[in-house]
Order: structure tokens, then C-alpha cells, then sequence
């Protein structure tokens, strides 16, 4: 009998992170807990206001699930289709049932969770976020950021250039530019993405409106640089239409309900001949490295969400200059998590 268990939680952050719809400087999120044997797997659902979950949508969806009618944690395409099936939405929510069924299998058979996907223990640069501010402050946090290979720069506003700008003064770092549906005439898309090619930029996040798509479209066939749908692109069944529209996705596992659909995702993006990155919510560790866990599936990865939270009850993959260093810890390699001190 699998048994679920869970705990809200408010992460902090040290800064406030704005992006160009919404600021914040925390984020609740729900950490849990499957027990199967005596062993116990761990999970986490990231819900930041924006998109729509809260820790009353949890709970109220964590009421109708029911898993002490499965006796075999290894069957998770039945697990998780049924977890699946109870409610519509609460993606984040699914997401740490997902993550803390695959910790579980892993540590049971104790392999880490991307060897039960048939995936190499690798290292890959990580990128690192700054969020919109005055264009000295970005510059100040990008050489606060100057070990990470590659900056993740939040854009979306009227003064976009004069960040670049600014950032460029004391950095060289590669950007990933990440404009969250901001930009809304194409052809002034275009012309600034022309422009940020020139400005050491690797790809381009969603530039317009998710609902945009002939916009969004259209600047894929024409951009130099990859375009990439984050906001426009949410569960598996979405990535037909979405392959017309974007040259990548961003796969996060608070969209895509976990690691399952995370690398069913990220397998069938690249049989479609898409480009993959792996991306993040605010969050702690413990998503964060069970996000890692697909890392070898993706081009780039943006997996920095835990690394500006003052308050992370978890320990996961290090970081050393930038780099995530994969573990073969069984599960997700959390190191010695105390449940019971997290309050
Ligand atoms: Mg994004």
C-alpha cells in the first residue's frame, strides 16, 4: 500500500524576481511524502500565483486521491494515469505525486531516477536568472553570476536594450533571453532579436502571446536565433500543434505533471527534430533535482530556481561554477532529507 503524506511550504528568495507579468518574492509550494515498505520517496509542487494553483486547489485535489488502492509502486503508467485522471488542471500539484513516486522506485531498486529512464549520469551548465530591474541592478547581479557559463535574461519591457546594454558592460556571458509574451509587433521582435544576435544570445523564450501563434509562427521561420514556447507550450498532448509554431519547448515538470510526461515529452520533441531545454519554477531543491534527473534529453538547461532561496529545507545536486553534477544517489539524490523538521 502506497501511502501519500504532504506539507505546505513557503519558499523565500533573496531577491524579488520580476518578469514582464508579475514580481514576487516567494512562492508556496507543496512538499510530499509516498511511503511504501517503510521507504519513503519525496516530492514537491511548485505553485507560483501566476499560473492558477494554490495549496487550497492541492489539498482540495489531494482529498479526492486515493493511493492505498495500489499494492505495486512499479506500476507507474497506472499510478500516474489514475493521479492523472482524478481532476483536470492542478499540474503542479500532480507533479510532486509524480516526482516522490519515482524517488520512491528509484531508492527501492536503488538506482538513480535517470537511470530508470535508460539516461547516462552527465554534467551540464546551468543558466542563471536575473529578473527585471533597473538595468545597473541586472548588471550588478550578472557579475554576482559571472562563474555560470550563461545568464537567462528576463526581458519584456520597454527598456530592454538599454539591460542588454548594461549587462554587456561588465559581462560576456552567452544569454538565454527570456521575453514572457512581452514583445507584441513581430516585425520589432524580429529586428531586436537580430539585434541580440549580435549580443552572444544562444535562443529566444517566448517572445509573443501564447495565444499569438500565428505571430510566434512567424518569427520562427524567420528569427536566426531558436525560438522557444514556455508559456505556449504546457502538456504532451499539446506538442503537435506546438512543433508548428516554435522551433523548441521548455519543458517544466511543474507543466508537465513530472518526470513521466516530462521525458515522454522530451523524447518525442526531438523525434519531431525540436530543440529541448529544461526549465524551472521558484523552487526547492528537491524538483530541482528531480528536473535534472532528464538532463541528458536536453539542449540547454535553466534548472536555477532553487539557488536564490534563503530558506530550502532540502539538499540536492551541487552546483559548482555553474555546473549540476548528476549523482548515481538512488532517486532523485536528495541527501539525508529530515521530513519531520520541515515546518
Ligand atoms: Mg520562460
Amino acid at each position: 500500500m502506497i501511502k501519500l503524506t504532504y506539507k505546505p511550504y513557503d519558499v523565500q528568495l533573496k531577491h524579488v524576481f520580476r518578469i514582464s507579468r508579475g514580481a514576487r518574492q516567494n512562492a508556496p509550494v507543496v512538499l510530499t511524502k509516498l511511503t511504501y515498505e517503510g521507504v519513503d520517496g519525496y516530492g514537491e509542487g511548485s505553485m507560483p500565483p501566476l499560473y492558477g494553483e494554490s495549496l487550497e486547489t492541492a489539498k482540495a485535489f489531494y482529498a479526492k486521491v486515493d493511493l492505498s488502492q495500489f499494492d505495486n509502486p512499479f506500476d507507474t503508467e497506472t499510478i500516474l494515469s489514475y493521479v492523472n485522471s482524478v481532476a483536470p488542471g492542478n499540474q503542479a500539484a500532480k507533479t510532486a505525486i509524480d516526482i516522490a513516486l519515482h524517488d520512491l522506485i528509484g531508492k527501492l531498486l536503488n538506482i538513480p531516477v535517470h537511470s530508470l529512464f535508460g539516461l547516462p549520469t552527465v554534467s551540464q551548465h546551468t543558466s542563471m536568472t536575473i529578473g527585471i530591474d533597473e538595468p545597473e541592478v541586472m548588471a550588478k547581479r550578472a557579475l554576482e553570476y559571472k562563474d555560470f557559463k550563461y545568464l537567462k535574461i528576463k526581458l519584456g519591457t520597454d527598456r530592454d536594450k538599454e539591460m542588454i546594454e548594461a549587462i554587456r558592460q561588465v559581462s560576456s556571458q552567452p544569454f538565454f533571453i527570456d521575453a514572457n509574451q512581452g514583445w507584441n509587433n513581430r516585425e520589432e521582435a524580429l529586428d531586436f532579436i537580430h539585434w541580440l544576435n549580435e549580443q552572444n544570445t544562444v535562443f529566444i523564450e517566448q517572445p509573443m502571446l501564447k495565444e499569438d501563434k500565428t505571430g510566434n509562427a512567424w518569427l520562427t521561420e524567420r528569427s536566426p536565433l531558436p525560438i522557444i514556447g514556455d508559456e505556449g507550450f504546457q502538456r504532451l498532448t499539446d506538442l503537435k500543434e506546438v512543433s508548428d509554431i516554435y522551433h523548441g519547448i521548455n519543458i517544466k515538470l511543474m507543466k508537465s505533471t513530472g518526470l513521466r510526461e516530462g521525458y515522454k515529452m522530451a523524447v518525442t520533441a526531438k523525434a519531431l527534430g525540436m530543440k529541448v531545454m529544461l526549465g524551472c519554477m521558484t523552487e526547492t531543491s528537491c524538483a530541482i533535482a528531480a528536473a535534472a534527473q532528464l538532463t541528458a534529453l536536453a539542449d540547454w538547461i535553466d534548472l536555477d530556481g532553487n539557488l536564490d532561496v534563503t530558506n530550502d529545507p532540502y539538499q540536492g545536486i551541487p552546483v559548482q561554477d555553474g555546473v549540476l553534477r548528476l549523482s548515481s544517489a538512488p532517486g532523485i539524490g536528495l541527501v539525508n532529507p529530515d521530513w519531520d523538521s520541515i515546518v
